[in-house]
């Protein structure tokens, strides 16, 4: 065991080196969110001198709301490459490090007023996210041991750290941004970037035994990601798949826009390359959970699709549907987004707690079922946006309480899916594949989110009670359906949760452990 005494120190019975990536990822989501709430006002901002926050960019809506689309899913999806640097070159720790140094460039070069800062700011930010993103959330598995059932409430800190940064930056960059402009408040996502650094450089000697890289042993089992694709040709099923996939890239490039193309051009070569691993994964049981992670997946992608309509189309409703009169005050749009976040503060720990309480007395809620949950409580929350749009279609304006609640469900389904998601992944992932795993996780999120723009846009021809009620339905019938099939897809685990127990009390009893 390499454990060091500095790194066996805990807090609140949690490791230490779980604050540390705790504040670390606080400080990031603040940037990262912070910058996120300027990005379409700053591009939309007239060029004429006119607005008390400096020039903006002068783009019309449609162009600002294009790049933003492409932009929040290019951050997750620049994870799969973050984290295959991480399990072949760099470990995760060092490609934090790496993450948080060019994020803080990245916000850096928005300070500047040129175009060319613009763009080359937002590219950085891109790589930062994508080498910081997946892993520094792989590095909070591993503080803790295989079967260690401190793992899940671990990540529910952990995600209200993340909460923390993005509930703190909707409320102060908005301020910076009316007092000083634009680039002030991108220099405040570059100053808490780099206080995000400091804090993770200060942290290191509690990181001590984790996120290391571990170097190739030169077994001859052992695979490059060059070797796998070349395997790829002497596959003919597999080859014959990507065959397909290549042809609906180039449909995707002819028939939408070049950019799709790529994403699909690049989708199919990530999807080669698991097929690949899965291929190449030496036991069955290894395939099997490799397998049950990628259809988990696809909870992902569809529950962020529905989700994202947050920050899109149920912020533009809040915007003009809703009467936000408050006792004679006018509740800012903007404020309607901190409530997720908020939500998650105060009920993180909770929803962590029950679950916990529920599987010390054996009856165990599996990740999947949790999963799978989550979708049906946040579609429901979908329910009272229904409500909210019949109001609004009966009396021209709804109240803001059917909001207020569909954020809450939103809310809870999020708390069963996303911090759980992030955990699972670190129990079932094969370990030399870990970290690209994580990534391709978030990169199903960053496609969620491109989902979540599409459908947020066809608004506009069906009218928002049709997509709410959609929504609804088609979530819960989704959620519902992974449920029925949860029986054959656990089988696929091989009992990976079965055996959580309270690792710190049989130490301290004398049991023999397993490192991670
Ligand atoms: N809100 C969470 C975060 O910022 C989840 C994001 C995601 O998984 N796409 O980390």
């Amino acid at each position: 065991m390499s454990n060091t005494a500095t790194n066996k120190k805990e807090l609140f019975g949690q490791p230490i080196g779980l604050y540390i990536l705790f504040l670390t990822e606080m400080w990031e989501r603040f940037s990262y969110y912070g910058m996120r709430a300027l990005l379409v006002l700053y591009m939309t901002a007239s060029t004429l001198g006119d607005d008390a926050r400096g020039l903006g960019l002068g783009w019309t809506r449609k162009e600002a709301l294009a790049l933003y689309g492409w932009y929040t899913m290019l951050v997750y999806v620049a994870s799969i490459p973050g984290g295959m640097i991480a399990d072949k070159l760099l470990g995760q720790k060092k490609s934090v490090l790496l993450g948080a140094i060019t994020l803080c460039i990245g916000h850096g070069v928005l300070i500047m007023t040129d175009i060319w800062a613009f763009y080359t700011g937002l590219g950085l930010v891109i790589v930062g996210v994508g080498l910081l993103k997946p892993n520094i959330s792989s590095m909070v598995g591993g503080l803790y041991k295989e079967g260690d059932i401190r793992r899940d409430k671990g990540f529910s800190i952990f995600y209200i750290g993340i909460n923390l940064g993005s509930l703190l930056a909707t409320m102060v960059v908005g301020l910076v941004v009316a007092k000083w402009g634009w680039h002030a408040g991108f220099g405040l996502a570059g100053i808490v970037m780099v206080l995000g650094l400091i804090n993770y450089i200060y942290g290191q000697k509690y990181l001590t035994h984790v996120g290391n890289f571990t170097p190739s042993t030169g077994d001859k089992n052992e695979i490059s990601y060059g070797q796998l694709y070349s395997k790829l040709f002497k596959s003919p099923k597999q080859l014959i798949f990507v065959g397909v996939l290549i042809a609906f890239s180039v449909l995707g490039w002819y028939k939408l826009e070049w950019g799709f193309g790529l994403l699909f051009v690049f989708l199919t070569a990530i999807t080669a390359l698991l097929m690949m691993i899965y291929k190449e994964l030496e036991t069955q049981v290894f395939k099997d959970r490799f397998l049950v992670l990628l259809l988990s997946f696809i909870m992902v992608i569809i529950f962020w699709g529905a989700f994202e309509q947050a920050g899109g189309l149920m912020n533009l409703y809040t915007e003009s549907n809703t009467d936000r009169n408050l006792f004679g005050w006018q509740v800012p749009t903007v404020m309607f987004q901190s409530l997720n976040a908020g939500f998650i503060i105060l009920f993180a720990t909770v929803i962590a707690g029950f679950w916990a309480k529920r599987k010390l007395k054996g009856k165990e809620a599996s990740s999947l079922f949790k999963m799978a949950l989550g979708i049906i409580i946040m579609g429901f929350g979908f329910l009272f946006m229904v409500f909210a749009a019949m109001e609004f279609e009966k009396s021209g304006s709804s109240s803001m309480i059917w909001l207020v609640l569909a954020y809450f469900f939103h809310t809870i389904g999020e708390l069963c899916i996303s911090p759980v998601a992030l955990s699972f992944i670190t129990k079932l992932a094969p370990v030399k594949y870990a970290s690209l795993m994580m990534g391709v996780y978030f990169a199903a999120t960053g496609l969620g989110n491109k989902v979540a723009g599409i459908i947020g846009e066809s608004a506009s021809d069906f009218g928002e009670l049709t997509i709410f009620s959609g929504i609804l339905i088609f979530t819960v019938v989704i959620g519902g359906l992974f449920i029925l099939i949860l029986k054959p897809l656990k089988r696929l685990t091989h009992g990976a949760e079965e055996k959580e127990r309270d690792l710190k009390n049989e130490e301290a009893e004398g049991f023999e452990l397993a490192d991670n």
